[in-house]
């Protein structure tokens, strides 16, 4: 059973915009579709489905957010999180193009909801991926070259190393690749906002209401303490908190801690010289760091990539020493919040969305690796299409590619993968 259901302590909370609490399920209620899960997949499928007409229930175990949604980098990028084109085995050329499309238009996606339903959650366009290396600056080059191929609609601008400080006030850096159709926003109050329009399309929501069991047939049953829903199509969106609801998905999703700490605000004229064009920044190591400035002007520091199941117990004292080797002139900045999430990691690093082979009605999106704030809304809207249609030409792509099954059993499938990272790290330090 679950313990604590409140957000986390986070920078987030502390600014949002309105944590309207809903009641948990306390009868039993029929419905077209039953969502689990109230993060980004979970709201925006339950959007999806009703401005399609459907009847939708949403569960979510504790608040609206609580999970990686609400906690968050708040950086969306374009793509789907990496390189996909080695899985033109899998999904053909076209479904490369496809896959490199959605990759765009996922935050085309995600811009128009913003705007079309004016949530104000402080989006900021504008992002420059880093290089640590010069063999990495380099390779940002044909990076560009294929977004141009690809008809990318946004500025892009290779930054060489003599003029990265005009993108970020650090000497760590090799170079980047700005791209302005790419940005930052508060992921919190995006998802609060989706939910609230959820709701005004008739979407019923109850936090509080963990599902403890699924009852498969053309009717799932989806027990919880309060009561049953009854409903023909079931969307697991449950993404590192799965756990045993859904044995068959057990196992492809593992849960990987990643921490953010945010300073006090800074000056104008300190903020400015940290980020001058106030763009989201991450670099290209394996824990990879990112970060930015919120719209208080805190720089909000995150990274880390830990498989042991394990958080700091420090988190501030943990990431403070990455952030300063980034920023040595926040020595005397305070950081005034500390917290962490859990991203689901796959072992292709590729995101599983599809139905289960043995039950039709039951359909899933999870696993992003990290790069979940576009492709969430993404795969939102294939669930959304495959539920309504019988059919997503773009959920068979993504479906197309295996979802593989983590090695080593519930007890080691942790420990092999961290041991697996630690390999990847030392190469970085050869
Ligand atoms: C620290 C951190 C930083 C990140 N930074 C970025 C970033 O900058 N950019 C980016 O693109 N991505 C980032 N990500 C990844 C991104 O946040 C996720 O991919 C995305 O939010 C996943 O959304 P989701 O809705 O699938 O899952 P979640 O938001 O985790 O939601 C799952 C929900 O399911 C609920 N649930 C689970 N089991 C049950 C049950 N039995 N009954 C009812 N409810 C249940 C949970 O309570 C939870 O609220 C980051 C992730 C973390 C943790």
């Amino acid at each position: 059973m679950i313990q604590s259901t409140d957000h986390a302590r986070s920078y987030y909370r502390a600014t949002a915009n309105a944590l309207t609490e809903r009641p948990a399920l306390g009868t039993d209620l029929t419905a077209d579709v039953c969502v689990i899960g109230g993060g980004f997949t979970g709201v925006n499928t339950a959007i999806e489905l009703a401005q399609r007409g459907l009847s939708v229930v949403l569960l979510e175990a504790r608040r609206i957010g609580w999970g990686a949604s609400g906690r968050n980098g708040g950086q969306l990028i374009r793509g789907i999180g990496h390189d996909v084109s080695g899985f033109g085995k899998y999904v053909g050329e076209e479904g490369v193009r496809y896959l490199e499309r959605a990759g765009i238009d996922s935050v085309a996606l995600v811009g128009e909801r913003i705007r079309t339903h004016r949530i104000d959650c402080d989006l900021r366009w504008g992002f420059c991926e880093l290089a640590n290396t010069p063999a990495q600056f380099a390779a940002f080059k044909g990076e560009q070259a294929h977004l141009a191929a690809l008809g990318y609609a946004h500025e892009t601008r290779l930054v060489g190393p003599q003029d990265i400080q005009q993108v970020v006030g650090s000497p760590v850096y090799a170079g980047g690749l700005v791209d302005m159709g790419s940005g930052h926003l508060h992921p919190l109050n995006l998802v609060l906002g989706e939910a609230r329009l959820a709701e005004s399309l008739g979407v019923r929501i109850f936090e509080h209401t963990e599902v403890l069991e699924l009852i498969h047939g053309d009717t799932v049953h989806v027990r919880c303490a309060g009561g049953t829903v009854r409903a023909a199509s079931l969307v697991l969106a449950c993404n590192a908190h799965l756990e045993e609801l859904e044995p068959r998905l057990s196992g492809k999703v593992l849960p990987a801690g990643s921490y953010i700490i945010a300073t006090e605000p800074l000056s104008a004229d300190l903020a400015n010289q940290l980020i001058p064009q106030n763009l989201a920044l991450c670099d290209q190591k394996v824990g990879l760091d990112y970060y930015r400035l919120s719209a208080d002007r805190r720089l909000l520091f995150g990274g880390a990539c830990h498989y042991s199941g394990r958080d700091p117990a420090d988190i501030a004292a943990y990431m403070q020493p990455k952030m300063l080797k980034v920023f040595p002139q926040l020595a005397n900045t305070a950081i005034e919040f500390q917290w962490g999430g859990k991203i689901g990691i796959t072992a292709n690093r590729f995101p599983q969305v599809g139905r289960l082979k043995q039950y039709p009605n039951v359909f899933y999106a999870q696993g992003y690796s990290g790069h979940g704030l576009n492709v969430t809304h993404w795969c939102a809207r294939l669930l959304a299409e495959a539920i309504q249609a019988g059919h997503s030409t773009g959920l068979d792509i993504f479906s197309q590619v295996p979802h593989m099954t983590f090695p080593g059993g519930k007890a080691l499938r942790s420990p092999l993968l961290a041991l697996g990272m630690l390999w990847y790290r030392l190469r970085e330090l050869i």
